[in-house]
This record gives C-alpha cells, structure tokens and sequence, in this order.
C-alpha cells in the first residue's frame, strides 16, 4: 500500500500491520545513461514489490539525502547532516505517529550509509517508542557474484545499470555509454587510510567498469532474488517483539 495513493483511513487499517517502509535514495549524477533519482527509484519499486507479497506501507521515497561525492557534476542535491539528521528523525516520528512502530529504512544509496548508521545511533539517544530496522542495500550478494561479469562495480556499473534496465528502462539512455573499461583513476596510495577525496579521485565520471555488459535479464534475477529476501525480512521484522521491548530497557533517556 502506498501512503500517498490511499485515504486516511486506509493508513489507519494499515498501521495494524505496524510496519512502514520508507525508500531512501538521493539526487545524483549516476554516469550518463541513468537518472539521477535511480536509487530512490530503485529503492522505491523494490519496497512496492516487496509489499504486495506480505502487506505493508510504503511511504514515498526520500531523494534528499547525502551526496557529497558527486557534487562536482550537475544533478547532485545534497542536505547537510545538521538537516539531514533531524529530518529523518521528523519522518520517523511522523510515521511513528501515526501507528507504524516498526520503521524500515530501505536505502538504495551508498553514499547514505554512513550518515545512515550515524542516524541509528543518533535514534538511540533520542529515545524513541518506535524501532528503525536498517537493512544492506542489496540482500543478494551471492547472485551478484554469480552474475558478475566485471571486475570492478559499485556505481552506474554493470549491476546497478542491469536493476534499472528491468525496473524502468525508459530512463535509461544506454547509447550514451562510452566505450571502455573504467577503473579506479586514484593516483595516491595512502592506505589503508581512507579520506573524503576517495570516491572523487578513484570514480570522477562517477562510473566504474563497464555497464554494456548489463542487461534486464541480470537486473530480473538480482531483483526478485532481492525480493523475496526482503519479504522474508519483512515477515521477521513483524514478528520480532524483543527489539522495541531491549531499546525501552536499555535507553537512559
Ligand atoms: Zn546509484
């Protein structure tokens, strides 16, 4: 069910399956032949499909995020973590609000996982009466393994491109795809130390590898293996009575 198609009194009704999804993605340039909302979008159609398998709302998905890296092209939208932060929080207690005291959180942008898990930390010391469930954005490594032609992937790459050649293949403008093999450009070695210039120096055309050697295909077996592990944790999070009760326990609000 989504949130924004349905009247009041069905999110009422369906705050009595307690649990709500929001997707999480950014703005960002993803190379040249996706859309700049592609992990929101992802994120979002996976929540959707997820939900007409197991009954759950899904709020819809959040493209103001975290995109530093990625500011030095057009397309980025990037909130400040002193926005940012109490933002999510605002979303989350909003739902909160309105009956749904499981949360998940389904992000499909890797740029979101640091801030992500700063948020998680951040919840516990607010005390909340509500629990956020923060699951890895792919569920499915071990299809991806099998799938995986190239080496080298984590961006507008040969996985990324083939989910969104299955889920929405009108925005993707795949003859805009240069030629060539891309890897990592970084040109100093300062390891194993990491610093915030990592991704801009290693991936500047914010692509990695070859994406002509994705497909709809990959993107259909990546997706619905995806899928059915996301149900399988939807039904646990339902089930699940000990994590609200540890952080009542446990918090020293
Ligand atoms: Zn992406």
């Amino acid at each position: 069910m989504e949130w924004a198609h349905v009247t009041y009194e069905d999110v009422a009704s369906m705050a009595k399956e307690e649990v709500c999804i929001i997707p999480i993605g950014c703005l960002e340039p993803h190379a040249w032949h996706l859309p700049t909302g592609n992990d929101a979008l992802i994120a979002h159609r996976w929540a959707l499909m997820a939900a007409e398998l197991e009954p759950v709302m899904v709020l819809p998905p959040l493209y103001y995020a975290y995109v530093k890296p990625g500011r030095h092209l057009p397309g980025a939208i990037s909130l400040e973590t002193d926005v940012l932060l109490p933002f999510l929080e605002n979303v989350c207690d909003e739902v909160a609000r309105n009956g749904f005291e499981k949360i998940i959180l389904l992000n499909g942008h890797g740029g979101n996982t640091a801030i992500l898990d700063v948020f998680r930390q951040h919840l516990s010391d607010r005390g909340k009466d509500y629990a956020v469930y923060f699951p890895p954005i792919f569920l499915m490594d071990d299809v991806i393994g099998e799938i995986r032609e190239t080496a080298d992937w984590g961006h507008a790459c040969e996985i990324e491109t083939s989910i969104s050649l299955y889920l929405f293949p009108e925005l993707c403008k795949m003859d805009r795809l240069p030629e060539g093999y891309f890897r990592s450009k970084k040109d100093f070695d300062i390891g194993p130390a990491k610093t915030s210039l990592d991704w801009f120096a290693s991936h500047p055309e914010t692509y990695i590898g070859d994406a002509h050697k994705a497909s709809a295909e990959k993107g259909q077996r990546m997706t619905e293996a995806q899928i059915e592990r996301l149900v399988a944790m939807i039904r646990k999070i339902k089930k699940d009575e000990k994590v609200l009760a540890k952080m009542r326990e446990y918090q020293t609000f």
